[in-house]
């Protein structure tokens, strides 16, 4: 299990955290695109949301 949390970069809203490894891209859909804190647009840019995978070592990658 790799705990992922997805936030926004602009208030620090928590989009998606759990121990299932999602799509981003997936999560932000379901918000269409828009952060329901700060109403700023959402994109995978890494400015905007903060993805992080949170594991054990690094040697993926
Ligand atoms: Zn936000």
């Amino acid at each position: 299990m790799m705990p992922q949390k997805i936030i926004c970069r602009s208030c620090k809203h928590m989009l998606y955290c759990g121990d299932e490894l999602v799509n981003p891209e997936e999560v932000i859909s379901k918000y269409n695109r828009v952060c329901p804190e700060c109403s700023k647009p959402l994109t995978l840019n890494p400015e905007r949301v903060e993805v992080k995978k949170i594991q054990n070592n690094e040697s993926s990658k």
